[in-house]
């Protein structure tokens, strides 16, 4: 089944609301093996909706439509919906007595413009909504379902668990279809990671490969597109072959919550100490439940004082070597073990910029250390980019490095952004 998305409204075109309707259909949709066609996005005009909706229907077996289904002047959907089909709105009897009792219940008082949204082409039908006004309203025109729903995002999910689900289960819509699959990597740059998938990329193959970057993570989404569950996992399989051992997780899975769950299989805990990243590594922890099991805390050592006070790093050595450098972080992961009772720890000190880049430490240059049960390893970094990203990037590849760690690969497993 193909699918297309229309999205109504001028607070949209203005940039005044963000839609997220789109694309919450099109996870909707793609959960349920629906294919999603073309998005639109359009004016309160209802001329346009309706060529719109010509335009659209034709390259479609179900076109979803949200917004302007309200009660006020400029809410035009259903006035498009009825010039497209050259199908007159009338009044829906059932549909005005769910408005009424909606008024009753809330004890407010129905407005004479309110009773617009009980109006519907005479050839389609309405469908309650039962957490605010406006019904939906189904039209079946030459072999296109038309779905016009709510535009505020809770309505839009009411209406699309409790009527067009069933709806499409009643058309053979599985709930079970091949799920689609994204892959998590991180250490390497995009074009160093679609390098490795070759063909597997091209756009003849099924399942359809997409790639793209997000937080520096490179993510692999792979759309079944009608292949079964078979072949669906052996293409997942292999892609992760080909990435390893830069991916780390699949769906919803984070960096933080595989290293959690790494840790917790092992019975062991983290500590951390963080000086440019000052607590976004034991943020990430903590962000995961029940990560009390394997998470024991961390020091934000910004300032060398916090360093020496804190962590017993000694004055000399950091008057020595400076801050951000191999020893530091050494003596930092070091302590922390020391200081917690962790089986591991993490070290983090770098230059995050604008300022404090030198010709030696540019901006950017961030060492890591990560140490556990037989393991010390220590890595220089050089992030690209301003200081949100220069610390998210020094999180993320902590987190891989102790991610390798626990799971026996190489620690020192080339990233794209090694510095020498
Ligand atoms: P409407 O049905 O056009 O009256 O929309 C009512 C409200 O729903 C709007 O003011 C927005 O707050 C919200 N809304 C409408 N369309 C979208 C969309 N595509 N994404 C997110 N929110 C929306
Ligand atoms: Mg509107």
């Amino acid at each position: 089944m193909k699918a297309s998305i229309l999205v109504i409204g001028d607070e949209l075109l203005g940039g005044r609301c963000r839609d997220t309707n789109s694309g919450w259909l099109c996870r909707c949709c793609s959960s349920l093996g629906v294919e999603v066609v073309e998005i639109r996005s359009g004016p309160d005009d209802a001329d346009w909706i309706s060529r719109a909706i010509s335009d659209m229907a034709e390259a479609c077996d179900l076109l979803l439509v949200t917004g302007g289904l309200g009660p006020t002047p400029d809410d035009l959907t259903r006035e498009g919906l009825s010039r497209f089909l050259s199908d007159p709105l009338l009044l829906d009897d059932e549909a005005m007595s769910w408005l009424e009792s909606f008024f009753a219940d809330a004890n407010l008082e129905m407005g004479s413009t309110q009773s617009r949204l009980a109006m519907r082409p005479s050839t389609a039908r309405c469908f309650r909504n039962h957490v605010g006004t406006a019904p939906a309203i189904l039209s079946e025109h030459d072999g296109t379902a038309i779905w016009l729903l709510p535009g505020p995002p809770v309505e839009l999910r009411d209406a699309w668990e409790r009527h067009v689900c069933v709806w499409l289960a009643e058309r053979g819509v599985s709930d079970q279809p091949v799920k689609p699959v994204t892959i998590r990597c991180f250490g390497l740059i995009e074009a160093s990671m679609e390098e490795r998938l070759g063909s597997l990329v091209s756009r003849s193959n099924k399942p359809l490969a997409g790639t793209r970057i997000s937080g520096g993570e490179f993510h692999l989404h792979l759309e079944p597109c009608g292949v079964d569950q078979s072949a669906m996992d052996d293409c997942v399989a292999r892609a992760r072959q080909m990435l390893h051992p830069y991916d780390f997780g699949q769906g919803s899975e984070t960096l933080a919550s595989v290293v959690g769950e790494l840790l917790r299989a092992r019975g062991e805990r983290l500590s951390t100490a963080e000086s440019c990243t000052s607590g976004l590594i034991s943020s990430a922890m903590v962000d995961i439940p029940g990560s009390s099991e394997w998470f024991c805390g961390g020091w934000v050592v910004y300032s060398n004082q916090m360093k020496q006070s804190c962590l017993g790093v000694p004055e000399d050595l950091i008057d020595s070597v400076g801050a951000v450098s191999r020893e530091v972080v050494e003596s930092l992961a070091k302590n922390a073990i020391a200081s917690s009772g962790s089986q591991w720890s993490i070290a983090v000190s770098g230059i995050a910029g604008p300022d404090g880049g030198t010709p030696q430490k540019p901006v950017g240059t961030v060492w890591i250390a990560c140490h556990g049960p037989g393991m010390e390893c220590q890595r220089r970094f050089r992030f690209r980019g301003d200081r949100a990203i220069v610390r998210q990037r020094a999180t993320a590849a902590s987190l891989q490095l102790l991610r390798w760690c626990l799971d026996g690969e190489d620690p020192m497993t080339p990233m794209s952004w090694d510095a020498c």
